[in-house]
Protein backbone atom coordinates (compact mmCIF):
# COMPACT_ATOMS: atom_id res chain seq x y z
CA UNK A 1 0.00 0.00 0.00
CA UNK A 2 0.73 3.60 -0.27
CA UNK A 3 1.55 5.78 2.36
CA UNK A 4 2.29 9.36 2.53
CA UNK A 5 5.06 11.96 3.60
CA UNK A 6 3.76 15.49 3.69
CA UNK A 7 7.65 16.49 2.34
CA UNK A 8 7.29 20.41 2.22
CA UNK A 9 10.05 20.81 5.47
CA UNK A 10 10.89 19.47 8.46
CA UNK A 11 12.27 15.63 9.42
CA UNK A 12 10.53 13.91 6.34
CA UNK A 13 13.31 11.17 6.04
CA UNK A 14 12.83 9.87 9.73
CA UNK A 15 9.19 8.97 9.08
CA UNK A 16 9.88 7.17 5.94
CA UNK A 17 12.56 5.01 7.94
CA UNK A 18 9.66 4.40 10.65
CA UNK A 19 7.00 3.83 7.95
CA UNK A 20 9.21 1.34 6.34
CA UNK A 21 10.41 -0.27 9.61
CA UNK A 22 6.53 -0.36 10.70
CA UNK A 23 5.58 -2.05 7.73
CA UNK A 24 8.59 -4.58 8.06
CA UNK A 25 7.02 -5.38 11.45
CA UNK A 26 3.71 -6.11 10.80
CA UNK A 27 4.74 -8.31 7.40
CA UNK A 28 3.16 -5.43 5.02
CA UNK A 29 4.95 -3.87 1.79
CA UNK A 30 4.61 -0.10 1.87
CA UNK A 31 5.57 2.44 -0.74
CA UNK A 32 6.48 5.75 0.43
CA UNK A 33 5.01 8.53 -1.39
CA UNK A 34 6.35 12.41 -0.53
CA UNK A 35 3.51 14.82 -0.77
CA UNK A 36 4.20 17.81 -1.91
CA UNK A 37 1.23 18.70 -4.28
CA UNK A 38 -2.47 18.34 -4.27
CA UNK A 39 -3.74 15.35 -6.31
CA UNK A 40 -1.11 13.02 -4.50
CA UNK A 41 -3.31 12.08 -1.62
CA UNK A 42 -5.30 10.26 -3.90
CA UNK A 43 -4.33 6.94 -3.49
CA UNK A 44 -2.40 7.49 0.21
CA UNK A 45 -3.74 5.08 3.02
CA UNK A 46 -2.08 7.17 5.75
CA UNK A 47 -0.16 10.12 6.36
CA UNK A 48 2.56 11.47 8.53
CA UNK A 49 3.23 15.06 8.80
CA UNK A 50 6.78 15.38 10.32
CA UNK A 51 8.43 17.84 12.49
CA UNK A 52 10.28 20.96 11.54
CA UNK A 53 8.86 24.23 11.92
CA UNK A 54 4.89 24.61 11.86
CA UNK A 55 4.53 27.91 10.33
CA UNK A 56 6.91 27.19 7.22
CA UNK A 57 4.86 23.69 6.74
CA UNK A 58 1.82 25.74 6.99
CA UNK A 59 3.00 28.71 4.36
CA UNK A 60 4.11 26.00 2.25
CA UNK A 61 0.76 23.93 2.13
CA UNK A 62 -0.94 26.92 1.69
CA UNK A 63 1.56 28.05 -1.37
CA UNK A 64 1.02 24.27 -2.61
CA UNK A 65 -3.14 24.99 -2.41
CA UNK A 66 -2.78 21.56 -0.22
CA UNK A 67 -4.41 22.99 2.73
CA UNK A 68 -8.06 22.21 1.99
CA UNK A 69 -7.19 18.74 0.28
CA UNK A 70 -5.21 17.66 3.26
CA UNK A 71 -7.93 18.85 5.31
CA UNK A 72 -11.05 16.81 3.38
CA UNK A 73 -8.57 13.77 3.40
CA UNK A 74 -7.62 13.65 6.66
CA UNK A 75 -11.41 14.25 8.17
CA UNK A 76 -12.82 11.44 5.41
CA UNK A 77 -11.09 9.36 7.47
CA UNK A 78 -7.53 9.07 5.85
CA UNK A 79 -5.16 7.97 9.04
CA UNK A 80 -2.94 10.93 9.88
CA UNK A 81 -0.21 11.23 12.50
CA UNK A 82 1.02 14.57 13.48
CA UNK A 83 4.66 15.37 15.45
CA UNK A 84 5.74 18.13 16.89
CA UNK A 85 5.00 20.49 14.44
CA UNK A 86 2.98 18.24 12.51
CA UNK A 87 0.66 18.01 15.68
CA UNK A 88 0.48 22.16 15.42
CA UNK A 89 -0.30 21.50 11.88
CA UNK A 90 -3.25 19.59 12.90
CA UNK A 91 -4.38 21.17 15.98
CA UNK A 92 -8.12 23.11 16.55
CA UNK A 93 -5.92 25.76 18.57
CA UNK A 94 -2.58 26.95 18.21
CA UNK A 95 -0.95 29.64 20.17
CA UNK A 96 2.96 30.14 20.96
CA UNK A 97 3.81 30.19 24.64
CA UNK A 98 5.75 33.76 23.80
CA UNK A 99 3.59 35.60 21.13
CA UNK A 100 0.36 34.03 22.07
CA UNK A 101 -1.71 34.44 18.62
CA UNK A 102 0.13 33.42 15.61
CA UNK A 103 -2.36 33.11 13.20
CA UNK A 104 -0.50 30.30 11.23
CA UNK A 105 -2.12 28.29 8.44
CA UNK A 106 -3.25 24.99 10.30
CA UNK A 107 -5.47 22.02 9.01
CA UNK A 108 -7.33 22.64 12.25
CA UNK A 109 -8.44 18.99 12.20
CA UNK A 110 -8.04 17.56 15.66
CA UNK A 111 -9.88 18.44 18.95
CA UNK A 112 -6.80 19.51 20.43
CA UNK A 113 -5.26 22.96 21.94
CA UNK A 114 -1.41 23.28 21.41
CA UNK A 115 1.01 25.64 22.69
CA UNK A 116 4.15 26.17 20.87
CA UNK A 117 7.56 26.44 22.33
CA UNK A 118 5.99 25.53 25.14
CA UNK A 119 9.22 23.94 26.98
CA UNK A 120 11.15 26.70 25.97
CA UNK A 121 14.19 26.85 23.61
CA UNK A 122 16.53 24.63 21.28
CA UNK A 123 18.31 24.10 24.46
CA UNK A 124 15.87 22.88 26.37
CA UNK A 125 15.13 20.24 24.65
CA UNK A 126 15.21 16.64 26.14
CA UNK A 127 14.55 12.77 26.46
CA UNK A 128 12.09 10.70 28.65
CA UNK A 129 10.75 7.58 28.65
CA UNK A 130 7.05 7.60 28.48
CA UNK A 131 3.98 5.14 28.75
CA UNK A 132 1.75 5.73 25.63
CA UNK A 133 -2.35 4.13 26.59
CA UNK A 134 -2.69 1.37 23.95
CA UNK A 135 0.62 1.35 22.10
CA UNK A 136 2.93 1.09 25.23
CA UNK A 137 6.64 2.52 26.58
CA UNK A 138 8.34 4.52 24.13
CA UNK A 139 11.07 6.88 24.18
CA UNK A 140 9.75 10.50 23.88
CA UNK A 141 12.71 13.09 22.12
CA UNK A 142 11.35 16.89 22.47
CA UNK A 143 12.78 19.03 20.65
CA UNK A 144 11.52 22.58 20.48
CA UNK A 145 8.14 20.81 21.65
CA UNK A 146 5.15 22.42 21.73
CA UNK A 147 2.32 21.72 24.56
CA UNK A 148 -1.10 19.84 24.30
CA UNK A 149 -2.74 21.79 26.67
CA UNK A 150 -6.15 20.04 26.17
CA UNK A 151 -8.34 17.49 24.44
CA UNK A 152 -11.90 17.84 24.02
CA UNK A 153 -14.61 16.29 22.19
CA UNK A 154 -14.06 12.90 20.99
CA UNK A 155 -10.12 13.97 21.46
CA UNK A 156 -8.41 12.32 24.11
CA UNK A 157 -4.75 12.43 25.89
CA UNK A 158 -2.58 9.01 25.14
CA UNK A 159 0.01 10.11 27.27
CA UNK A 160 1.36 12.61 29.80
CA UNK A 161 5.01 14.17 30.94
CA UNK A 162 6.21 15.83 34.07
CA UNK A 163 8.06 18.48 33.23
CA UNK A 164 9.65 20.80 35.72
CA UNK A 165 8.85 23.76 34.70
CA UNK A 166 5.70 23.21 33.20
CA UNK A 167 4.29 20.69 35.38
CA UNK A 168 1.65 17.94 33.45
CA UNK A 169 1.81 17.87 30.37
CA UNK A 170 -0.46 16.05 27.53
CA UNK A 171 2.34 14.62 25.09
CA UNK A 172 0.10 12.37 22.99
CA UNK A 173 -3.15 12.31 21.57
CA UNK A 174 -5.62 10.73 19.66
CA UNK A 175 -9.22 11.10 17.85
CA UNK A 176 -10.11 8.39 15.94
CA UNK A 177 -7.99 7.44 13.37
CA UNK A 178 -5.74 11.13 13.81
CA UNK A 179 -2.48 10.62 16.30
CA UNK A 180 -0.56 13.76 17.38
CA UNK A 181 2.25 14.16 19.33
CA UNK A 182 4.46 16.80 20.85
CA UNK A 183 7.87 14.77 20.68
CA UNK A 184 9.22 12.96 17.60
CA UNK A 185 8.26 9.16 17.70
CA UNK A 186 9.85 8.72 14.56
CA UNK A 187 13.20 9.20 15.49
CA UNK A 188 13.09 6.24 18.41
CA UNK A 189 9.80 3.81 18.04
CA UNK A 190 7.62 2.53 15.13
CA UNK A 191 4.83 2.15 17.68
CA UNK A 192 2.61 5.29 16.04
CA UNK A 193 3.79 4.22 12.29
CA UNK A 194 2.18 1.08 13.38
CA UNK A 195 -0.92 2.14 14.30
CA UNK A 196 -1.83 3.96 11.23
CA UNK A 197 -0.59 1.36 9.09
CA UNK A 198 -3.58 -0.93 10.96
CA UNK A 199 -5.71 1.89 11.01
CA UNK A 200 -5.56 1.71 7.29
CA UNK A 201 -5.68 -2.01 7.16
CA UNK A 202 -8.34 -1.58 9.05
CA UNK A 203 -7.48 -3.55 12.16
CA UNK A 204 -7.25 -1.15 14.26
N1 LIG B 1 8.91 24.70 17.56
C1 LIG B 1 8.43 24.17 16.32
C2 LIG B 1 7.13 24.84 15.89
O1 LIG B 1 6.57 25.56 16.65
C3 LIG B 1 8.21 22.66 16.40
C4 LIG B 1 9.53 21.96 16.64
C5 LIG B 1 9.58 20.55 16.13
O2 LIG B 1 8.79 20.14 15.27
N2 LIG B 1 10.58 19.82 16.59
O3 LIG B 1 6.68 24.64 14.82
Amino acid sequence: MKVGVLALQGDVEEHGHAFRAAAEELGVEVEVVRVREAGQLRDIKALAIPGGESTAIGLLARRARLIDELKSAIEGGLPALGTCAGAIFMAKEVRDSVVGETGQPILGVMDIAVVRNAFGRQADSFEVDLSVEGLGAVRAVFIRAPAIAKTWGSAKPLAYVDHPKLGRAIAAAQEGAMFATAFHPELTTTLFHKALLEAALGRR
